[in-house]
């Protein structure tokens, strides 16, 4: 039995940990030991006493995380046992592997631990060419991040030269940690990522995220095969990956769009690293919404991957006119015979709401529209089958007449 202080729940509400689910809610407490501190592990029990999980505590609406549901103890064997199945998982992929062309690897990007679905809650690692990228999203695993590096530098061995911790925005800024970004072990100034051949410079300085969106391998693969002869748009571009992969497809052109200028520096940056001196591609800072309403361009083919619309449940409706409206904006000037890759990262907005979204703007812009993807995260973004709120990334390629 672990040795760790006790959070009684309240009567009746254990039913969502019978059924695996890892999240705890604040209003589900009766009782909590005096003196846990913000991110200990702590021993969750029935209002009778019989043992339900362990879990890291935090304050706030989600008050534990489950790390596992049988009575053990949270240190280096567990933490190695968890990242050894999460690395099992990425080499079954087919992720982890030396294929190498011409002397340098063809995929050296991926996750390796995604949260949830990987059953480590609040914790997210990037590995980018030897370079492991860790972000907490809860006080338990900032606690823990040095377990964690260890467990990491042992499982991975020289196939990792350091481990970069990016934490500063990710955790809740009342618990004051005084978290830094920085290198948690070793160093390293190749921030030059290899995703399917192509390569990226990746910002784990300063970019959002992990520094990149690692997510969209997949679907940036499927928008290769439809470029050839294709005038691209490519609309909330970030790093350009879409761009460089229809680049790489041989498209007419490639027109790049973001709001952030320091967007349009990396796409231009992954470009020449890519395509150097190709007039093909063009990158503008502009907002998507007036670049829309004011484009001549005949762009056959369309991205529209725009930030989370939705950050909560309470904004569900908002968001879904804002898909609806960003949709129909691009369907419009369209030509006949288009293609648009149209995407939501927006957790609190489920496929069927995405999809009803952008029904609404088909039906707005009197176009015929035919789905011929239903697109999402990548395997490498596992979801826990007991944690659905885990499936995020939601994509749908239209054909348009
Ligand atoms: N497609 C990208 C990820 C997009 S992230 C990839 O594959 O990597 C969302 C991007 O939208 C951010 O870079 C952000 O700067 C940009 N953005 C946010 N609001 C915008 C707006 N109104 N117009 C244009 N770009 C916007």
């Amino acid at each position: 039995m672990a040795e760790y202080k006790t959070i009684i729940l309240k009567k009746g509400k254990e039913g969502s940990l019978y059924r695996n689910h890892p999240w705890i809610f604040s209003g589900a407490i009766y009782q909590i030991d005096s003196g846990v501190e913000e991110g200990e592990v702590v021993r969750v029990v029935t209002y009778q006493g019989d043992f339900l999980a362990v879990g890291h505590w935090q304050v706030g609406s989600i008050a534990v995380r489950v790390l596992s549901f049988e009575d053990k103890q949270i240190d280096d064997t567990f933490y190695a046992e968890r990242l050894a199945t999460a690395w099992d998982v990425r080499h079954r992929i087919g992720l982890i592997r030396n294929e190498v062309s011409e002397g340098s690897a063809i995929n050296n990007t991926y996750r390796l631990v995604h949260g949830e679905g990987d059953n480590l809650p609040g914790l997210i690692i990037d590995i980018y060419s030897g370079t492991a990228v860790v972000q907490a999203h809860s006080v338990g695993m900032h606690r823990d991040r040095m377990i964690i590096a260890n467990a990491l530098q042992n499982m991975m061995g020289d196939a990792l030269q350091a481990i970069y911790y990016k934490s500063e925005s990710t955790l809740p800024f009342k618990a004051e940690l005084g978290q830094e970004n920085g290198f948690l072990w070793g160093q390293s100034d190749n921030n030059i990522a290899i995703e399917n051949g192509l390569k990226f410079h990746i910002d784990w300085l300063k970019g959002q995220k992990t520094g990149f969106f690692v997510d969209q391998r997949d679907n940036r693969s499927l928008l290769e095969q439809y470029s050839h002869g294709m005038r691209v748009l490519n609309m909330f571009c970030y790093t350009g990956g879409f761009s460089v992969y229809s680049m790489r497809g041989g498209a007419e052109l490639v027109h790049s769009v973001d709001s952030s200028t320091k967007a349009i520096d990396l796409v231009n940056r992954n470009m020449e690293l890519n395509f150097p001196a190709d007039g093909r591609h063009k990158a503008y800072a502009a907002d998507a919404f007036k670049f829309l309403d004011e484009m001549d361009e005949n762009y056959n083919l369309v991205v529209l991957d725009p930030p989370a619309f939705a950050k909560h449940r309470d904004a569900i409706k908002q968001a879904m006119r804002g898909y609806t409206k960003l949709n129909a904006k691009a369907m419009e000037k369209m030509p006949k015979g288009s293609i648009l890759f149209t995407f939501s990262c927006s957790q609190a907005i489920n496929k069927e709401q995405f999809r009803t979204a952008v029904f609404a703007a088909a039906i707005q812009t009197g176009r015929k529209v035919r789905i011929l993807h239903q697109l999402h995260q990548p395997a490498d973004h596992p979801v826990n089958i007991y944690h659905p709120e885990g499936e995020y990334l939601k994509g749908l390629v239209l054909y348009i007449e």
